[in-house]
């Protein structure tokens, strides 16, 4: 009989426990609590169309046949409402942008996804603009809050750091804290830096940071991709971000970001009353190939890892809970190259062998 310990209640581990739980698999899940989390940070956008050149995510058709009823369903269990349909208005502010997105429209693999200037909305814009279509919003705060509570009244989710001295290896089994299980997987985001079983997996994490902001006399449902992301989370209140920073001190916050931020907010939206209120940051789990890490551990192989989330976490989170309990239901499973830990474990030993 199977018995998960999942480490880590992010998005990943959230989406492992459901898995589990839809396929009658025990398990206890140990999550530190941590606040600043990329998960509890993130947008939580689903966008289908991405890069410059405005072209559709990868292997975006197959998770989407997973995420889509895997977050519908999680709704229906947790009787709360956290997974919208979106669109998102890109101005043209350039030729170059224009024709990117007028190319890229013509194919027929976008049709579902991209048209120009059909809509009405009340962001102050000047540019003729595209519009991405059949995205989603995954309101990640309600979502984590909305299971857990289930999860806690059960007492599979417990709110503590996990102690990687008190795991007692045995050789078909993990023990800690007295209990006994058959797998061990760790869903730690960029808290996986301190685990001694997976630290040397080639991570690249990237700082992000966030303002949410009030705007008084604008409230637009519509995202706008104006410099920055402009999502609307409640009346006149927006999620606005985010940057990549690859080279930080720590993932705190910093008053030069905000000033930064609030410059280019008060461009976008020129002459609105804008107050800050409230100013986020956290640390990307981006991987070395932009791709996420599953799979085992080479000496414990009934220990696991799913990290490497990166910034499409809400598209690639359910698929990979759904390759993770296949990796524990079946011994044999083997998960497609693309995004096997294997390929991070080579990538770190050609890395070393050039140091
Ligand atoms: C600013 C920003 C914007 C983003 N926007 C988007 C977006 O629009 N769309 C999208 O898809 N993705 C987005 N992302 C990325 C996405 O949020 C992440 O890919 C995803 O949340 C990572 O989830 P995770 O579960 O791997 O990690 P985490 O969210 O870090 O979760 C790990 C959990 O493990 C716990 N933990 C760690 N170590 C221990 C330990 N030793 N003991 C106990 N608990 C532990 C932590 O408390 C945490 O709760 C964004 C990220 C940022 C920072």
């Amino acid at each position: 009989m199977k018995n998960v310990l999942v480490v880590g209640f992010g998005l990943a581990g959230l989406c492992l426990c459901r898995e589990l739980e839809k396929n009658g698999i025990p398990f206890v899940c140990i999550d530190e609590g941590r606040q600043s989390t990329p998960s509890k940070v993130s947008s939580g956008l689903i966008n289908p169309i991405t890069g410059r050149r405005f072209q559709l995510a990868w292997n975006y058709s197959q998770l989407f046949k997973v995420f889509e009823p895997f977050y519908r369903d999680l709704e229906e269990r947790c009787g709360s409402h956290f997974f919208n349909e979106i669109e998102i208005i890109h101005p043209f502010t350039s030729m170059e942008v224009q024709n990117n997105f007028a190319i890229s429209a013509l194919d027929p693999l976008h049709e579902d996804y991209l048209s120009v200037n059909d809509k009405i909305h009340s962001w102050p814009i000047t540019e003729e603009f595209g519009i991405i279509k059949n995205g989603f919003r995954l309101d990640l705060r309600r979502m984590i809050e909305a299971y857990s509570k289930i999860l806690k009244n059960s007492k599979i989710l417990r709110i503590e750091k996990f102690d990687y001295e008190q795991l007692h290896i045995e050789e078909k089994s993990f023990k800690y804290q007295n209990r006994e299980f058959t797998e061990i997987v760790f869903c730690e985001g960029p808290g996986i830096a301190s685990n001694p079983f997976f630290k040397n997996i080639p991570l690249v994490p990237a700082k992000g940071e966030v303002l949410i902001i009030q705007v008084e006399g604008l409230d637009e449902a519509m995202i706008l991709k104006k410099d920055l992301y402009f999502m609307r989370i409640s009346p006149n209140t927006y999620w606005v971000g985010s940057n990549y920073q690859w080279d930080y001190e720590d993932s705190k916050p910093t008053a030069a970001k905000q000033e930064e931020f609030y410059q280019r907010i008060t461009s976008v939206l020129p002459g609105y009353k804008i107050k800050v209120l409230e100013h986020w940051a956290a640390i990307r789990p981006s991987s070395h190939d932009r791709k996420p890490y599953i799979g085992r551990h080479k000496i414990h192989v009934n220990m696991m890892i799913i990290n490497g989330l990166g910034t499409k976490g809400c598209s690639l989170s359910p698929y990979l809970a759904q390759e993770a309990a296949r990796l524990i239901l079946q011994n044999d499973y083997i998960v497609d190259r693309d995004i096997n830990l294997e390929r991070g474990v080579e990538f770190a030993k050609k890395r070393a062998q050039k140091i």
